[in-house]
């Protein structure tokens, strides 16, 4: 068994000094105690749990930056959606393994821990299904299994292209399936995930607009992990949705939805007061993506009025055009305090800005990921984020202030080292298989950006 000391743990109690850690062979913490390093024991400066990245659609990082033009007329998210279609139209599966390694691996030298994907694309060009109906899940499994970052999958049900439930149509052909063979496709996901030694497996509507009321119960009876669904992100879905079903988007889910802490709402960029407490009230994840959702223009989450409800929240980094922890948790904190003209939005009496949110992040993510508590305890997961003691920015500081420099002044290379499930893949900064995953990324985006 592997051990690890670290000279300041973030544990459920609270900040501890001089911790001994002992990592499991299932993956998982089997001890934690106090008391000087033994010879051997790996030295972390400051140990924290690593959250998950609890929402990405891996391939569009291959977009990254490449969207930024003014299209004729408005450029909105819609222009952003056409490159994506324009994109699917070609991408290979071995195209989207080779990219989603390298998006694991940039999560992991980020600091997060595990990998939700949210994954919706599933057929060849033109719809036709692949021979193995899960070919592109068993891509996702494979690159978790190169990266050694844990993954939940999370198949995605994609029937429609409106609330009108007009057909999919160009690139969307990829992403269809009905009810039936939704149905087949998870469990076909469900073969593909075996190999992964602490894989989970969820289902996902892909959104209100995207599936029918009806979708919901069996697609929940297909397995017992979490469920998620893109919610209120954008002006045009609240309108389109209340134009087909009476009510806004998240009224609408409060009343007709069995929502609990196995949901993870994306996005939430558009709740009114009365939608932002309620929701919060269920104990559903807000699954929050705020350099995604800046980059769309979608608007800002309220994370005051949800956090001071004591609803749970998890970062995701969803467009994957840019992959970092600290960035994602900064511009949750600096939204809210560009919208209210405020300072330290999130942070209340006791807790520090960057420790609240750091926490209840690894918190909500692992509840996200449908992967234990998201603390260092005996028996979780063993994702776990060492930073850098010996960083300029970090040296001499203890406690929620090394949170704050992380979240509001640092980023990735503030991270020495990472463990997904026991599994040491960050080591001084660097994924173990960088240049290999790196190059293999390089020669699979090189034709699509020909293209
Ligand atoms: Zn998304």
């Amino acid at each position: 068994m592997a051990h690890l000391h670290a000279a300041e743990a973030l544990l459920p109690e609270g900040w501890a000094r001089d911790v001994r850690i002992t990592l499991g062979p299932d993956g998982r913490i089997a001890a934690v105690g106090q008391g000087p390093a033994a010879p051997g024991d790996h030295r972390a400066g400051a140990l924290v749990p690593a959250p998950a990245n609890s929402h990405s659609h891996a391939f569009q990082r291959a977009m990254a930056g490449l969207s930024e033009r003014r299209g004729a007329g408005e450029d909105s998210f819609w222009t952003w959606r056409a490159l994506m279609y324009r994109f699917l139209e070609t991408i290979t599966p071995a195209q989207v393994e080779a990219i989603a390694a390298f998006v694991q691996m940039q999560m992991l030298e980020a600091g997060f821990g595990s990998h939700v994907e949210f994954h919706y694309l599933h057929h060849a060009p033109g719809g036709q299904p692949y021979a193995d109906l899960g070919e592109m899940s068993a891509r996702i499994a494979a690159a978790a299994a190169t990266s050694g970052m844990g993954l939940t999958l999370l198949p995605v049900l994609y029937r429609f292209g409106g609330c009108d439930r007009r057909a999919l149509a160009g690139g969307q052909l990829r992403f269809g399936n009905d009810p039936d063979r939704y149905a087949r496709l998870v469990e076909a996901a469900a073969r593909a995930l075996a190999p992964l030694p602490d894989a989970r497996l969820g289902v996902a509507p892909h959104s209100l607009r995207a599936v029918a009321p009806d979708d919901f119960a069996p697609l929940a009876a297909l397995t017992d992990g979490p469920i998620h669904m893109h919610l209120a992100e954008q002006i045009p879905e609240v309108d389109e949705v209340r134009a087909a079903y009476g009510a806004r988007p998240v009224d609408w889910a409060l009343d007709h939805l069995d929502l609990s802490p196995r949901w993870c709402l994306i996005h939430l960029t558009q709740m009114t007061p009365a939608e932002t407490t309620a929701l919060a009230r269920t104990g559903a994840v807000a699954g929050l993506c705020p350099l995604t959702e800046a980059s769309l223009g979608d608007g800002i989450f309220d994370g005051v009025r949800w956090m001071g409800a004591g609803g749970a929240i998890s970062l995701g980094s969803d467009s994957n055009i840019r992959i970092s922890l600290a960035e994602e948790l900064r511009q949750l904190e600096t939204s809210q305090r560009l919208r209210d003209h405020s300072r330290a939005a999130l942070a209340t009496a006791e807790q520090s800005t960057g420790r609240r949110i750091f926490e209840a992040s690894a918190r909500g993510g692992a509840q996200a990921a449908g992967r234990g508590a998201g603390v260092i305890a005996v028996g979780e997961p063993a994702d776990l984020l060492a930073l850098d003691m010996t960083h300029p920015d970090l040296e001499g500081l203890a406690g929620d202030t090394i949170l704050d420099s992380f979240a509001m002044a640092g980023g990735s290379e503030m991270v020495a080292d990472v463990w997904s499930g026991g599994r040491h893949m960050v080591r001084g900064g660097r994924h173990v298989a960088r240049e290999a995953i790196t190059a293999a990324y390089r020669a699979a985006v090189r034709p699509l950006r020909d293209g």
